[in-house]
C-alpha cells in the first residue's frame, strides 16, 4: 500500500511537472526546456532553453524561442502567474532558435552582445529561409526584432530586478560571435547561452580557442547551477568538464591531422570518433564543428 502511494504521488509529479511550460529551478529563476532536435529535423521552433528570472519589482526574459508562438506561450504564463512586468529580454546570442521569438516582447526594452544586432541582420536571409520552409506561415509573424541596449565585452552590465540583481558579461568570439551570459547574484545561477550544452554535441560558430577560454573562464565563477543553451541545467562541473573535453579533443586532432598533411575528408571520417557515444545527435553536428575548425585552423 505504501510502495502504491509512493509511485502515485511520482506519478503525479511527473505528470504534472511534464505539463508545466516551465520548471522553477532555483527560487524565481524559471526555465523551459527546448527539445534535442537537429534543425534539420523538423525544426517547430522550441529547441532551446528559454525562461526568465523574477525579482521584487520586475521580470527578466532570457531568450524567447524561434518563433511567436514559443514567444507567446512564454509571456502568457508569466503574465497569468506574476503581477511583476517584464522590464527587460536578454539574447544570450544571433541563434535563430534563441531570438525569433523576441516580436512576444516588441514593447520590452532588449539586451545583447555589442555584436549582437549585426550577427543577427548577417544571418537574417538563411534563417528566414529556414524559418519559412520548417515553420511554414508561422514565421512570416515572427520577423527579427534587435537588441537596442548592447553590452561591450569587460564592461559588465548589472540589471536590478528589485531586491535582485543580475549581470551581463558579454564574450570575445566563443561559441558564436555575440555571446552574452546572464548571472544571478542573488542563487549564483549562471545562464549561458550556447557556452555551454548538456547532452546535445555542442556546436562551433565562432571560434574554438575562444570557445574553451570562455568554459575555462566559466570554470573560475562561484556558480550553483548552469541553465545550458540546450539540455538539463546542473552543476558547474556537469556542464563545463564534458564540454571542454569534446572541444580539446577536436582542437588536438585536428591540429594533429593538419600538422600529419590529412586531408579535410579525413578529418570528416575521424575527428573526435572517441566522444560519439557521449553525445546526442553526434555524428550531424561533429561534421558541421569539424568543417568549420579544420578550415580556420589550416591557417593557424
Ligand atoms: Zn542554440
Amino acid at each position: 500500500m505504501r510502495l502504491f502511494t509512493i509511485s502515485l504521488l511520482f506519478l503525479f509529479f511527473f505528470v504534472s511537472n511534464a505539463k508545466a511550460f516551465v520548471k522553477e529551478i532555483a527560487p524565481g529563476v524559471f526555465v523551459h526546456l527546448g527539445k534535442h532536435l537537429d534543425i534539420d529535423e523538423g525544426y517547430d521552433g522550441d529547441i532551446c532553453n528559454i525562461g526568465f528570472i523574477v525579482g521584487d519589482d520586475a521580470i527578466a526574459v532570457i531568450d524567447t524561442g524561434g518563433n511567436y508562438l514559443v514567444g507567446n506561450q512564454l509571456r502568457q504564463y508569466i503574465t497569468e502567474n506574476f503581477k511583476q512586468p517584464i522590464k527587460y529580454v536578454i539574447n544570450t546570442h544571433a541563434h535563430l532558435d534563441h531570438v525569433y521569438g523576441n516580436i512576444s516582447f516588441d514593447e520590452v526594452v532588449i539586451y545583447g552582445h555589442k555584436n549582437l544586432p549585426k550577427a543577427m541582420q548577417l544571418r537574417a536571409n538563411i534563417y528566414e529561409r529556414l524559418n519559412e520552409k520548417y515553420q511554414g506561415k508561422v514565421a512570416s509573424s515572427s520577423p527579427l526584432v534587435l537588441a537596442t541596449k548592447l553590452v561591450e565585452i569587460g564592461q559588465d552590465v548589472d540589471l536590478d530586478l528589485g531586491n535582485r540583481k543580475i549581470t551581463l558579461s558579454a564574450y570575445p568570439v566563443a561559441h558564436s560571435e555575440a555571446d552574452l551570459t546572464v548571472y544571478d547574484q542573488k542563487t549564483q545561477v549562471l545562464w549561458s547561452g550556447d557556452l555551454v550544452f548538456i547532452e546535445r554535441t555542442p556546436s562551433i560558430d565562432g571560434n574554438i580557442h575562444g570557445y574553451i577560454k570562455a568554459l575555462q573562464f566559466i570554470n573560475e565563477l562561484e556558480i550553483s547551477q548552469i541553465i545550458p543553451g540546450h539540455g538539463i541545467p546542473s552543476s558547474k562541473e556537469y556542464a563545463t568538464q564534458p564540454m571542454l573535453g569534446y572541444l580539446m579533443t577536436l582542437r588536438d586532432d585536428i591540429r594533429q591531422y593538419i600538422d600529419d598533411g590529412k586531408s579535410l575528408e579525413y578529418a570528416l571520417e575521424h575527428a573526435v570518433q572517441s566522444e560519439k557515444e557521449k553525445w546526442l545527435l553526434f555524428d550531424i553536428q561533429n561534421e558541421r564543428n569539424v568543417n568549420q575548425v579544420y578550415l580556420m585552423m589550416e591557417w593557424e
